[in-house]
């Protein structure tokens, strides 16, 4: 056999990161690696922080249009975890907390709820959803008296009729202890369309399963393990801010049962941050701390000796982020994964790459150049999880998505991210927009984790930690793509195509 000289292909992360370029994801392109397994055996298994695992890699971004109670829950059954968002007051993002974890079945609870007197006048009144329900006081913490569907109103002539003379009465309610099993099997067997779930304690609604959580529960494929805590109940992180102020909203959230708390702030490295960090580790040592967020290695290392269990990193990456526009400052996404989680690595505390995940391969790419968890806004705002209601934008679905730095985010709590202690005049550091209809993150996630698994065997990695070796060893290669390399790796030359 002849022998081949084999001259360096491609370059290792290392060489390529040194060249002055701020490279985000869509600038780079791994070369493939050796297969010698099949995709399924590729091991998602994660660490969130130094004491926290994950089944598999995705956190959910505290931001009002993505992680309330039915995002957590969700992400939490699925193996990752979702982070309350703080624009709100403490009691409310506690109560957040307490009902995320109290909860046993990934429903979506925003049903809408009206009083016995109430009219529906348009079918824009059931914000895309199946029914209305109809409780004593018109919100959910009051009695269930019944519920009307969207056909059931479209047969009503007289649409000025109050929705108690021509509702239909829910008798069978259910416990809001049962698991997924038990409700299915309450729903199956007697023929319903939906389970009200009520508090044992005073019959409240706690929330509604029907058909279509059946549905989508039961079709969701498999994940790994769901992330529960000691106590056995869902993992829930919660977010807050660096002000003295926030000091009693902690107490909130330890006393609600966050099992992760992340400083949120777009840029971390601040003496306020520094305090905070050590205050809580002093104050709550049992409460892993997220800090960031970060994008050089001086940062990352001054969060570290701080004593963070955890790096969130980003700057100006996020979809709906105008931070590189106004301030002139921030990071291609790519380079500060590798360069932060280079130092985050040497000391064991894992990274979070946050923001600009808009595909799967952005997954595989955060996850290769270091990081442990890919933090996702866009990509699970519009799902059936996040909060908010469908509305018809020119005939399609959408769900509002805003970035916590815009102005409409920051009339409430949220200011204090982007425009610190005193400011007086608002500058927005993000848009608000919408996001059209994804349907449920039980199955786009599974799919997407699929995915990644299909990149990994491509790279020749069995694991996130096995990506990472072959990251620092220099085995794993790597090349900026061309304006046309771009090009041609997108779908091309195509009249119309189907996704
Ligand atoms: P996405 O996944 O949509 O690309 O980005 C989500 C991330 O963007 C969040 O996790 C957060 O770090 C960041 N972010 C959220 N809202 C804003 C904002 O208004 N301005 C900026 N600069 N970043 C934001």
């Amino acid at each position: 056999m002849a022998e081949f000289k084999i001259e360096e292909d491609g370059f290792s992360a290392k060489r390529l990161f040194t060249q002055g370029f701020s490279y985000t994801y869509d600038d780079l392109i791994f070369l493939p690696g050796y297969i010698d397994f099949a995709a399924d055996e590729v091991n998602l298994t994660t660490k969130l922080t130094r004491n926290i695992e994950l089944s598999i890699p995705c956190v959910a971004s505290p931001m009002d249009t993505v992680t309330e109670s039915s995002m957590a829950v969700a992400m939490a059954a699925l193996g990752g975890i979702g982070i309350v968002h703080y624009n709100n007051k403490a009691e409310e993002q506690a109560s957040i907390i307490r009902n995320a974890k109290s909860r046993r079945i990934p429903l979506i609870t925003d049903p809408i709820f009206i009083s016995p007197t109430d009219t529906i006048d348009s079918v824009d009144d059931f914000y895309c959803s199946p029914y209305v329900f109809v409780t004593e006081s018109g919100n959910s913490n009051s009695k269930l008296l019944g519920a009307v569907g969207v056909s059931e109103w479209e047969r009503l002539l007289d649409k000025t009729t109050v929705v108690c003379e021509y509702m239909s009465e829910s008798r069978i309610t259910a416990p809001s202890s049962y698991t997924f099993e038990q409700a299915a099997s309450a729903l199956v067997a007697k023929k319903l369309d939906y389970l009200p779930l009520v508090s044992e304690e005073d019959g409240h609604v706690v929330d509604l399963f029907t058909t279509a959580d059946y549905e989508r529960i039961r079709n969701a494929p498999e994940l790994g393990l769901p992330s529960l805590g000691a106590d056995g109940e869902f993992m829930v992180g919660a977010a807050m801010g660096t002000r003295e102020d926030d000091k009693r909203r902690l107490e909130h959230l330890v006393k609600a049962g966050a099992n992760v708390v992340v400083l949120d702030s777009s840029q971390g490295h601040s003496i306020y941050q520094l305090e905070m960090i050590k205050y809580m580790k002093r104050t709550y040592p049992e409460v892993d701390v997220i800090a960031g967020n970060v994008v050089t290695m001086n940062q990352a290392r001054a969060l570290i000796e701080a004593g963070a269990d955890g790096l969130r990193v980003g700057m100006g990456s996020g979809s709906i982020c105008t931070t590189q526009e106004v301030c002139a400052v921030g990071r291609g996404q790519a380079i500060a994964v590798y360069k932060v989680s280079s130092v985050a690595a040497q000391s064991g505390v894992p990274v979070i790459a946050d923001g600009g995940i808009g595909n799967s391969g952005h997954i595989v790419k955060g996850l290769a150049l270091g990081a442990s968890t890919v933090m996702m806004g866009s990509f699970l705002a519009g799902s059936n999880e996040a909060p908010g209601r469908y509305v018809s934008q020119g005939g399609i679905c959408v769900k509002k998505y805003r970035g916590m730095g815009s102005l409409e985010a920051m009339t409430k709590e949220s200011a204090a991210r982007y425009l610190g202690e005193k400011a007086k005049i608002k500058v927005a550091q993000g848009v608000e927009g919408s996001v059209a209809d994804k349907g449920s993150v039980l199955k786009y996630i599974p799919y997407s984790m699929q995915a990644v698994k299909q990149g990994f065997q491509d790279l020749g990695a069995t694991s996130i930690q096995s990506a990472h070796n072959l990251l620092r060893s220099g085995a794993l290669r790597l090349e900026t793509r061309t304006a046309a390399a771009q090009r041609e790796g997108g779908v091309h030359d195509l009249v119309s195509y189907k996704k």
